[in-house]
């Protein structure tokens, strides 16, 4: 049987943050308004309204260029894709088609372990088109459309890969390192389920060693990082079955079904010349200066890689865990706040950032799963995880009561000193409390006592058992093997 390899490719569009929209002024907030109330003349399509560039667009692609590697041209311009749709209100839609803004990138991924590298052919400038709702009417049962042009003109950037994927899980990690540098920079909410953030997938499988590429097919419609693996995986497969079969793979278009599991045709796939693209009159060419792009680099924050190499130096944290902080920089602000705090106010050592990423990590992230808040907006603050780990490491609670505490305050807001003091989980550090519990359960345990002395060394263990035990839980349990074996060899 002949093996097949993968090639994929992915096209992402990502609606930009700008306050307004990429070619006039009106606001570009389309989800929080009424239908049809965000338009003028330009993003209407109204014959003579002239367009102008927004700056803020500009500068946004720029940055995401420069965070994918991209050279960014000193001279690209406008062009217009003509195609005719309903939601398309001009007939044509301003793009970018042979000078694009950002050129000849890369995005590293790390998969299990081994980097990969993906290279990224071009990020260009669009525009998003209106939005189409289809109903029916109750009375006649006949479909129609209603169209809201608020979402028209808004800032689109399109990214698209070279045919560097070879796996469904390759293009997820491509998708969520994007998503990732998108809200790291702050240009785009990014949101998948919303819109804000769509990608297409071309995919076409080829005999293994053989260089030339297979027929693609294009597959749209996927929502979720999820369905874009499994679309992926299935048209993988699909193709496969055709040609092993003796049959050929048709260029097309296809859509992804979720509720089926199955990709299905929607149309031969268009050609770039069907879409006439030529020179936009309207808009002047873009002329970047270098000064202004390299104002932009310094100004970038910290890009994720970047931040998940320094947390696993400065934190001596693991790769796994270093990306599992850094995968929001919200929650990587968090921790590292947190880390601050511990040190500055509590006085912890090093340690402690381990520590306070391991909390963060499976209590914290278990509680925000449990009440669906994300960790930065519950109640537990930096300053709250700090006090709790302080309280562990000064061994006022042990690990197990720090799991209920931290539970209470996520729910209360209470500072963890508190929760400890209302809830009575204070460790007995009383010596001579311990010391009476230690004779009573010595006393009340003669086997382990005689076993102890013929050598068995962990009835010692079952000893402190029994100790923690009668305080439920609330001794320290090297501070009572301690005495328990002073009092054992005094015996
Ligand atoms: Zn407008």
């Amino acid at each position: 049987m002949i093996k097949y390899e993968p090639v994929i490719g992915l096209e992402v569009h990502a609606q930009l943050k700008t306050a307004s929209k990429m070619y006039c002024s009106c606001n570009s907030d389309y989800q929080n308004a009424a239908p049809n109330t965000r338009v003028c003349p330009v993003c209407l399509g109204l014959p003579g309204a002239l367009p102008v560039i927004n700056r803020e667009a500009i500068k946004s692609i720029i940055m995401i260029g420069l965070a994918l590697n991209c050279s960014i041209s000193e001279y690209s311009k406008f062009d217009r894709k003509n195609y005719t749709y309903p939601d398309l209100m001009k007939g044509y839609q301003v793009s970018q088609y042979d000078l694009p803004v950002c050129l000849d990138g890369y995005m590293d991924l790390s998969i299990e372990g081994t980097s990969k590298r993906i290279g990224i052919e071009r990020v260009h400038m669009e525009e998003d088109v209106a939005k189409l709702s289809h109903h029916i009417d109750s009375v006649s049962g006949q479909g129609y459309s209603l169209v809201d042009v608020n979402r028209s003109g808004v800032p689109l950037v399109e990214m698209v890969s070279r045919p560097d994927i070879r796996s469904a899980e390759e293009a997820r990690q491509y998708l969520i390192n994007y998503q990732t540098i998108l809200r790291y920079l702050g240009v785009s909410t990014a949101n998948m389920d919303e819109g804000s953030f769509r990608c297409d997938a071309n995919v076409s499988i080829r005999p293994e060693g053989q260089k030339e590429f297979g027929t693609k097919v294009e597959i749209k419609n996927m929502n979720s990082f999820r369905s874009v693996f499994r679309a992926i995986e299935y048209e993988l497969e699909r193709q496969s079955d055709v040609l092993s079969s003796g049959g050929r793979v048709t260029q097309e278009t296809r859509g992804w079904l979720e509720d089926k599991g199955v990709t299905i045709s929607l149309r031969s796939k268009e050609e770039a010349n069907d879409y006439r693209y030529f020179p936009e009159p309207d808009l002047p060419p873009l002329s970047i200066s270098k000064n202004w792009v390299s104002e932009i680099a310094s100004s970038l924050p910290e890009l994720p890689s970047t931040k998940k190499t320094r947390f696993m130096k400065q934190y001596e944290l693991s790769e796994y865990d270093s990306s599992l902080l850094t995968n929001s920089y919200r929650i990587a602000d968090y921790f590292e706040k947190s880390v601050s705090i511990a040190s500055e106010e509590f006085e912890l050592g090093k340690n402690s950032a381990k520590s306070i990423a391991n909390w963060t990590i499976t209590e914290l992230t278990k509680l925000s799963n449990e009440y669906s808040i994300e960790i930065y907006d519950s109640k537990v603050t930096p300053n709250h995880l700090a006090e709790l780990i302080s309280l562990i490491e000064k061994n006022v609670i042990g690990t197990p009561q720090g799991k209920t505490v931290l539970a209470e305050v996520f729910v209360s807001g209470d500072a963890p000193t508190r929760v400890v003091e209302k809830l009575g989980l204070a460790q007995i550090s009383n010596s001579s409390e311990l010391d009476s519990i230690v004779i009573t359960v010595i006393s009340e345990n003669p086997n382990a006592v005689a076993d102890y002395k013929s050598g068995k060394e962990t009835a010692a263990k079952f000893l402190v058992g029994q100790v923690m035990k009668a305080t439920q839980g609330k001794a320290n349990p090297s501070v009572v093997s301690g005495i328990i074996v002073e009092h054992l060899k005094s015996m």
